[in-house]
């Protein structure tokens, strides 16, 4: 079994006490195998699951040419005799899923409303409001620089083409591909089964909600924000509570979650001074790195695989991050390390945050060698214009910083001090958290 740690050992800038983001990422990211089982879901069902393989189109959409206006088609050979004005006899008519079936001379033009198949040899529209009609509506005139050859139709396949691809496995489904399937026809698709993610809060101090809060005590706010994370990315949750620092409670948690998770995150516990117990229990059924990261808020972090038995590699294995206590701090780490991860193992395609550049309203404090995550209120000023405003304390403990803002200022790791009116990095989240 290759270990965490000698594999950690290959990746560049590998310090485990001060580990860059990237650095993290790029580890992270190894670990990360997708669930293999799939599931077969109707259409319906499918919103926001993470399709498990191509969907090649069995059929052409549109299946056949047809019109993009309400107006006349006809045979683009009656604008090739260089007249100035075209005259065609009306002789037929053709709606949406009521086709005209008669031949078509190019002497003739058949009404057509928008979405009718085109009549056999038609190729061009010319939309109504262009034409003039005689006072017995059977024939049309119209400038024939009015239209050009093939204007005015919808080529079949050209949304989709039969044998093509319409839509790649990974792709976490959207409303749009839930219509695409069905103008394909499709109704039920195969999906990756949910990443099921089990988690904890450890800290004698936490309270739930419902119990009296006694002098010294906080309650545990960090598996409402995790479950809420969580359930953004739709993966099943298994909430296991508050566990005590103690060894045993802490061993039977993390080998039940090993059990029946594919990914354990808890929180607390993994702070210098804190560690020193977790650390050795984790050796005894686990390959867990306890890491440094070179990056504000969110220091801490042990990383990981457990397994259910007793010894590592015996039983069922899961993932496992072991995030900071700080509410903060848990929600930097989720975002910036295990979201992706998440992606991953749900067999998605996960793609970048976006990042925007925005004008810093104020002056920012920042120590070139880490990564920062600042809590901002970025406003749009004029179309593409941003501003951004630091939230007053960016003490990873407030967690009310969190709920002001909607976006991270990141500052990157060898970035120094800002200055106010300098361009800056924004990571909107409004949407995502
Ligand atoms: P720790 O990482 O366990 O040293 O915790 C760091 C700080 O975060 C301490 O002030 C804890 O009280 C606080 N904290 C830890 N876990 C939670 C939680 N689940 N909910 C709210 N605060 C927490
Ligand atoms: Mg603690």
């Amino acid at each position: 079994m290759t270990t965490l740690n000698d594999f950690s050992r290959c990746v560049a800038q590998y310090d485990p006490h001060a580990l860059p983001v990237k650095a993290a990422q790029a580890i992270v990211r190894q670990w990360a195998a997708p669930v293999a089982a799939v599931e077969r879901v109707a259409l319906r069902d499918a919103l926001d699951r993470v399709l498990a393989a191509d969907i090649v189109s069995p059929i052409d959409v549109p299946s056949h040419d047809n019109s993009a206006m309400d107006g006349y088609a006809f045979q683009s050979a009656a604008l090739a005799s260089g007249i100035a004005t075209v005259a065609l006899a009306i002789v037929g008519k053709a709606l949406a899923g009521h086709p005209y079936e008669g031949g078509v001379e190019t002497t003739q033009c058949v009404r057509v409303m928008t979405g009718a198949c085109m009549p056999t040899g038609c190729d061009t529209v010319v939309p109504q409001e262009l034409v003039e009609r005689n006072a017995e509506c059977t024939s049309i005139r119209f400038a024939a620089r009015a239209v050009a050859p093939g204007a005015n139709r919808r080529l079949a396949g050209e949304d989709l083409a039969r044998g093509h691809a319409a839509l790649r496995a990974g792709r976490v489904m959207r409303a749009s591909d839930l219509g695409l399937l069905a103008s394909l026809g499709i109704g039920e698709v195969n999906v990756r089964r949910r990443l099921r993610v089990a988690f904890f809060s450890t800290g004698d101090e936490l309270r739930s909600l419902g119990e009296p809060l006694d002098p010294g005590s906080v309650y545990d706010s960090n598996r409402y924000t995790l479950f809420a994370m969580l359930r953004r990315l739709n993966v099943d949750t298994l909430d296991l509570g508050v566990v005590r620092d103690e060894p045993a409670a802490l061993e039977a948690a993390l080998r039940s979650a090993a059990a029946s998770a594919d990914v354990v995150l808890t929180s607390g516990g993994v702070s210098v001074g804190e560690a020193d117990f977790t650390k050795q229990l984790l050796q005894t059924f686990g390959d867990v790195a306890f890491w440094s990261l070179a990056m504000r808020p969110g220091r801490p972090l042990a990383f990981g695989r457990v397994w259910s038995g007793e010894r590592p590699g015996l039983g069922l294995p899961a993932l496992f991050f072991g995030l900071p206590g700080n509410p903060v701090a848990v929600m930097v780490t989720f975002y910036q390390i295990v979201r992706e991860v998440l992606l991953l193992m749900s067999g998605a395609t996960p793609q970048p945050l976006p990042v925007i550049r925005a004008t810093s309203r104020q002056a920012i404090r920042k120590r070139a060698g880490r990564t920062e995550f600042q809590r901002g209120v970025a406003v749009q000023s004029e179309p593409g214009e941003w501003h951004v405003t630091p939230t007053g304390s960016q003490s990873s403990g407030v967690l009310s910083s969190m709920s002001e803002a909607n976006c991270f200022i990141v500052l990157d790791h060898d970035e120094g001090e800002i200055a106010e009116g300098q361009q800056v990095a924004i990571m909107p989240f409004d949407g995502l958290i």
